[in-house]
């Protein structure tokens, strides 16, 4: 912000009041909202890049506000974080997920359902025996369930982070990294953490056919996550030509719009075995 004279400071710190306040009164709205059951769980099918079979969902968030319609979680998410509301939230995200997925997988088949969880729920006290506890409750197996973090957790030199993923793995969960390469990519976490799968991000997807620095860059995660033995998921594709590339240089998972935008509960309930890609 530019401070030119007494107007413009003046004018600085009304800014910044005018911005508390409306993080106070979304604060307000979102704790009536989880009480009110105003949030939904809505889930995006990953599937298999050779034959479009659906192997599992990501659990997305959406607050169902009444008279404004659907609230996208970049809108809310970041609140919920910085007042440590993101807790409360995230155990009903995780539950919901939980009772999803023994539904679905009620009848014998595999389908994982991966759940995003911030720094802050890590930091909060018995996060660990809570994972454990609504997996009895819910009837889910550790096997469905997936847990996305972001690359900057695996940074922090808490060992807290450690310990939970240590104790997740042990108990038959996988743990994904999230937005892979938008951080402050270590590569040597990838060989100090338990860790399943990586997702590359979006904006990497975005220009693999058109960049060929972005092509060759995704063509070497590609390659080292062979040789480290991780699973891939290509996040956010949208087009027949990333798909083809992405299947040619053997990533294995497909998430985006070409196969399906994110369904709620009972449009997953529904959904064929095979998805034809749009
Ligand atoms: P994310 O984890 O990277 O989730 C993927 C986002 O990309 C989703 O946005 C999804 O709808 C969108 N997406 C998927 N395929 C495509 C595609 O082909 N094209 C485009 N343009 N977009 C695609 P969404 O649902 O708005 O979620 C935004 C972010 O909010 C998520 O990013 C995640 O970081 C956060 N989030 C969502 N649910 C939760 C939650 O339960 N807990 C926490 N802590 N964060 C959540
Ligand atoms: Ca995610
Ligand atoms: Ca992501
Ligand atoms: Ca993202």
């Amino acid at each position: 912000a530019k401070r030119s004279g007494r107007r413009g400071f003046r004018f600085y710190t009304n800014d910044l009041t005018v911005e508390a306040a409306a993080n106070l009164a979304l604060e307000s709205q979102l704790r009536r909202a989880i009480e009110r059951g105003e949030l939904e769980l809505h889930f995006q099918p990953q599937v298999a890049f050779r034959d479009s079979e659906v192997l599992g969902s990501e659990a997305l968030l959406r607050w169902n506000r009444p008279g404004t319609g659907f609230i996208p979680p970049d809108q809310f998410i970041p609140v919920a974080e910085e007042t440590g509301l993101i807790v409360d939230i995230g155990r009903w995200v995780l539950r919901e997920a939980c009772r999803a997925a023994a539904q679905w997988n009620a009848g014998g088949a595999r389908h994982t359902v991966a759940v995003n969880l911030s720094a802050r729920q890590f930091q909060s006290r018995g996060f660990v025996p809570m994972v454990e506890k609504i997996l009895a409750e819910t009837g889910c197996h550790p096997q469905w369930l997936e847990l996305e973090i972001t690359e900057s957790l695996l940074l922090d030199e808490d060992d807290s982070v450690a310990y939970a993923l240590s104790a997740f793995k042990h108990m038959g969960l996988s743990i994904a990294i999230d937005d892979f390469g938008t951080g402050y990519s270590a590569l040597s976490y990838l060989t100090r953490f338990p860790i399943d799968t990586l997702k590359i991000d979006r904006t990497f997807i975005q220009k693999v056919t058109s960049d060929r620095r972005h092509a060759e860059l995704v063509k070497a995660i590609l390659s080292i996550s062979r040789c480290l033995g991780h699973r891939v998921v290509a996040e956010g594709v949208e087009t027949m030509e990333q798909a083809s590339f992405l299947n040619v240089y053997g990533c294995e998972v497909a998430q985006g719009f070409l196969y399906s935008r994110p369904l709620t509960k009972p449009e997953i309930g529904l959904l064929p075995r095979y998805l034809t890609p749009r």
